[in-house]
């Protein structure tokens, strides 16, 4: 792969980033992650709102325009003949030259890196139309996960405790609450009705879940936001999960009782046929 770090593009084995890098040492750093489907990158103004978010909630630099956003990923891509796959970025708050807590509020410089993973594409992903099986664990992550930072030891963890338990990933849960997936944002149905937690500190705010939540009103759904519990899902008529790299996904079993049916449900079935239909065209 050739991959960009700060200004150069590389041969992924000559990149390098300092080890005094923030990024490294304090995981003081930012990232999205944006889909390219059919050789389309998949609600990227969403991402670029959302890192100009997270790097002034940390105080850290943008070091680039939408623009200038908008043709690195339109470059990577084309360097590395992406038609499908994801392009992974990451600002870290820079370079200090040496290890301390307390950091320059000016004059560091942010470093940047970019990559590219190749994946088949989401409409071909056979996995993903079936449905996940989840199981719930703990949330233990700090308070701050609006903010979508390379702080992922937690949902590493937890998604090792999934695989481990036979199952494709965990579901957070706070004081009775599920707050998320490891690497999504979660949903059930009843009586028709899509209930998805409300936006806070306590979860990311998915560009997915924007994008899905616009094409349920325009497909005349009902959507409640409000947390829901564990229980609530197990007895529901079905439950999905939103993000970039999996889209819309079926969610089929919870801490092992099947949801619904037990199969992937009709209304995420038809929430992830439409957002592939529609995020295409949409795609810039
Ligand atoms: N929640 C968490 C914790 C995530 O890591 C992600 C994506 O990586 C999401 C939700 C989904 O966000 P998006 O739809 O923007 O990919």
């Amino acid at each position: 792969r050739i991959v960009y770090v700060n200004g150069e593009w590389l041969p992924e084995a000559e990149a390098k980033v300092s080890v005094f890098d923030r990024g490294f040492l304090m995981g003081d750093a930012v990232y999205e992650v944006t889909t390219v489907m059919q050789g389309k990158l998949i609600d990227f103004e969403g991402h670029c709102r959302r890192l100009a978010r997270s790097t002034a909630e940390l105080g850290m630099a943008n070091p680039h325009s939408d623009e200038e956003w908008l043709q690195l990923h339109r470059d990577i891509a084309a360097k590395n003949n992406l038609t499908d796959g994801g392009i992974y970025l990451q600002v870290t708050r820079g370079n200090p030259g040496d290890r301390d807590f307390a950091f320059a509020r000016e004059g560091l410089a942010p470093t940047v890196v970019m990559f590219t993973q190749s994946k088949p594409g989401q409409a071909e992903n056979p996995a993903a139309w079936a449905g996940w099986k989840v199981i719930s664990v703990p949330e233990m992550r700090w308070h701050r996960r609006d903010i979508k930072t390379v702080q992922l030891l937690w949902p590493s963890l937890s998604k090792m405790a999934a695989k481990d338990a036979g199952v494709d990933d965990a579901w957070f849960v706070e004081d009775g609450f599920v707050t998320e997936g490891t690497s999504n944002n979660v949903y059930i149905v009843k009586n028709g009705k899509i209930i998805t937690r409300n936006l806070s500190t306590d979860l990311l705010h998915g560009i997915t879940r924007a994008s899905v939540l616009r094409l349920a009103a325009d497909l005349q759904m009902e959507v409640e936001e409000r947390p829901f519990t564990i229980e609530e899902a197990q007895s529901a008529d079905e439950a999905f999960s939103t993000s970039a790299g999996a889209f819309v996904t079926p969610v089929i079993e919870v801490d092992g009782k099947p949801v619904g049916t037990g199969k992937a449900g009709p209304i995420a079935t038809r929430l992830r046929e439409v957002y592939i239909e529609e995020s295409i065209k949409a795609g810039v």
